[in-house]
């Protein structure tokens, strides 16, 4: 290997000696000889040197002033002193200064070893320099690094802790050099996760995982935490090294998006999404403990009613009241959330038989017994409740949803009890409502609408006094649907107003086809939905039907159900004048059903009052009903208005009702809705 050798010497007779002392020696060597500071001081910055070989006395030079030009330049080389005489005391003062050997020339004998020596001592020194220079700038990277680090030892007590982990924690080194490190700690409340933390480091392996702990304040810091394993050459473990990194505005953000994708920001209730994920838990316990989970679902009937009544506003502080009283009502520890805008779903679980729900059921509904005071107004809502029951029903949450929403829409034949449990039939019912929407479109293009006629009896000749006019769909594939199926998707779609129109014209002119076959008293009852008469054109259509057939208005009654008072607004008030004003009757159907208000049958001049047929079913044993149809008996009489019966399916229901002076009987009992031909047999 080469050597490259400066030479510090002004005699090249002198310089030939030492070389050929390193050469003898096995050395192979490249040298550069100076003798001046200046141009020492060029070779150094210009090459890569092994070795500094320095006379002691020089015309212009000496020895102490190249160690010092040596030293200067921050290289690490030997640097051997080879001169004649020289004091004991001077080269001592070079020894110290820094150089490596001091030879005589009288005695090269001792020059390689000092070479070799020298040669090892630098790389020694370099070696060291460069190590203290890699741990400085380590060290300064922790110190200044911008995550939290700490240094223990194996008991977890702190060595070192870097200036982010001062800030952060508002500790001084000294408070917590010695303490023990917090996530070290056997903290009790904390016990599991510092187990896990110590069994994975004493297996040899880093922990890391997200920490959330109190701040001074009254909040919480969340960090990422690793701790890992500092070891030595021979492999043992000598330090731990913690890092952590405060992760508390990432974690808020994230618990903002987690909130804001599974709550419903109006009621603060989980939403669609968690309460399939709730359920989908609920059920997996059900079937692991083989008892029940139990999903309801709650709509809010009459909602788009209280929108269009009360304004948005009002109808949502009355939806977050509603979900106020219906977590009340279910109780701790069940879920309770908004399914969508007007329906809400409960999950009971740990239920050991189906019936438990109906407790559940009845506060519920409890819970909805008295209206909303909402910014002056008074508000009713009148809920339906389906119930479906896992596993009986199914363990499919999607399933299990649409089964309660099933059950939900059946409740509303229901009555008052406005509730009911999923059944099988129900399924292909629910399938059944898809199809409907869609041909309902066509129904009425392709001619499959047709009324059928259902007779009013005189109270006292149980005579043909009025027919009601009720629609029937004749679908293609499914046959003939009754009206509770697809008038709800009619409104909805707003094909209820077409459809309307055709009922009525339709009516009309079957009016005059009986007149013209002897019944010439004959009252025609027509059903108008409320959407109809919010959109105001029903006494122009009216007015017009009547005209082209040539009907008389007094042998025409529109029946509107009393869920009209909840749309209290000017159109309705001006629509009912003007068809009051075009000489028709005006009855109120189903009467009874819980919007009452009894100022509106007053300012309307309603001429009829159909008591609905809920209540007739009860009659005369249930006390309630009894009750309740004698005071709407005596209330109408004293309105002055006819009171027609719904629903009289028995003798004893007729009875009751003549007895108590009610006008008009309407019921199976004396006959089903029927076409024009059956109805003219039947007289
Ligand atoms: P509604 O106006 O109260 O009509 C009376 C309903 O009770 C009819 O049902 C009738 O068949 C049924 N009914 C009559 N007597 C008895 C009885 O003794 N026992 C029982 N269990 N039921 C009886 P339908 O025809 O299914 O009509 C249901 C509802 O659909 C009607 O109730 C009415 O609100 C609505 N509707 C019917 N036709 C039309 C229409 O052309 N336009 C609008 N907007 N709604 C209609
Ligand atoms: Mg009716
Ligand atoms: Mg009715």
């Amino acid at each position: 290997m080469v050597m490259k050798v400066l030479l510090v010497e002004d005699s090249q007779a002198d310089a030939e000696i030492v070389l050929l002392e390193l050469e003898q020696n096995g050395y192979q060597v490249q040298y550069q000889r100076v003798m001046t500071a200046k141009a020492m001081q060029h070779a150094l910055a210009d090459q890569n040197w092994d070795l500094i070989l320095s006379d002691f006395h020089l015309p212009q030079f000496d020895a102490p002033e190249a160690l010092k030009i040596y030293k200067r330049s921050g290289l690490e080389l030997p640097f051997i002193i080879i001169s004649g005489v020289t004091r004991a005391r001077d080269a001592v003062s070079l020894l110290q200064a820094g150089a490596d050997d001091f030879i005589e020339k009288s005695d090269l004998s001792r020059l390689v070893p000092a070479v070799k020596r020298g040669l090892r001592n630098a790389k020694l020194r370099r070696d060291q320099r460069n190590y203290v220079e890699k741990l400085n700038r380590l060290s300064t990277a922790v110190e200044q690094s911008p995550a939290s680090i700490s240094i223990t030892d194996t008991s977890g007590r702190i060595e070192y802790v870097n200036k982010k982990f001062r800030s952060v924690t508002g500790y001084k080194e000294v408070d917590v050099l010695g303490t023990q490190a917090s996530i070290l700690r056997l903290d009790p409340a904390q016990q599991t996760l510092h187990e896990e933390i110590w069994q994975t480091l004493r297996s040899g392996q880093t922990w890391t995982g997200e920490i959330c702990s109190p701040n001074n304040d009254d909040s919480v810091i969340w960090e990422y935490v690793s701790v890992s394993l500092i070891k030595n050459d021979a492999g043992d473990t000598t330090n731990y090294l913690l890092i952590s990194e405060d992760i508390t505005a990432r974690k808020y953000f994230e618990e903002q998006l987690y909130l804001r994708a599974h709550f419903d920001e109006l009621t603060q209730l989980p939403n669609r999404g968690l309460l399939f994920d709730r359920l989908t838990q609920a059920v997996s316990r059900a079937v692991d403990s083989q008892n029940n989970a139990i999903l309801m679902t709650i709509e809010v009937a009459n909602f788009k009613r209280i929108n269009d009544t009360f304004g948005y506003q009002n109808g949502d502080a009355a939806l977050r009241a509603a979900s106020a009283r219906i977590r009340t009502a279910v109780g701790e520890g069940f879920t309770v959330g908004r399914a969508s805008g007007d329906e809400f779903a409960v999950i009971l679980t740990d239920i050991d038989y189906p019936g438990q729900a109906e407790t559940t059921i009845d506060a519920i509904q409890r819970a909805f017994e008295h209206p909303f005071s909402v910014n002056d107004n008074q508000i009713s809502m009148l809920i339906r409740i389906g119930v479906t029951v896992c596993p009986a029903d199914g363990t499919d949450p999607t399933n299990l949803f649409r089964n309660a929403e099933a059950a939900m829409h059946q409740s509303a034949q229901n009555g008052r009890r406005g509730w009911q449990f999923f059944t099988q039939r129900m399924d292909q019912e629910a399938e059944r409502f898809l199809k409907l929407s869609k041909g309902l479109q066509q129904a009425l293009d392709n001619g499959e609408f047709k009324l059928l006629f259902q007779p009013m009896m005189d109270r006292y000749s149980f005579n043909l006094v009025a027919v009601e006019a009720l629609l029937r769909w004749n679908h293609p594939e499914l046959g003939l649907i009754e009206p509770e199926y697809f008038i709800p998707i009619a409104e909805e779609t707003g094909l209820i107003e077409s459809i309307g129109k055709w009922v009525l014209r339709e009516a009309c002119l079957t009016a005059v086809e009986l007149q013209n076959r002897g019944l010439t008293d004959l009252v025609m009852d027509v059903n108008a939905s409320v959407k109809q008469l919010l959109a105001g054109s029903l006494p122009e259509i009216t007015e017009q039907a009547l005209d082209d057939f040539g009907l008389e208005p007094n042998r025409l009654e529109l029946e509107v159900t009393e869920s009209i008072w909840m749309s209290d607004s000017k159109e309705t008030n001006v629509t009912l004048g003007a068809l009051k004003d075009l000489g028709v009757g005006l009855s109120v159907d189903d009467f009874g059903m819980g919007y009452s208000s009894l100022s509106y049958l007053k300012r309307y001049k309603f001429d009829t009052l159909k008591i609905d047929k809920s209540f007739v079913t009860g009659l005369p044993d249930d006390h309630h009903d009894v009750a309740l149809v004698e005071a709407i008996l005596a209330m109408a009489k004293s309105l002055k208005m006819r009171v027609v019966g719904e629903g009289v399916e028995t003798v004893q229901q007729r009875d009751f009702l003549t007895d108590r002076g009610c006008d008009r009987l309407q019921g199976f009992l004396f006959s089903q809705p029927v076409t024009t031909e059956k109805l003219l047999a039947f007289v």
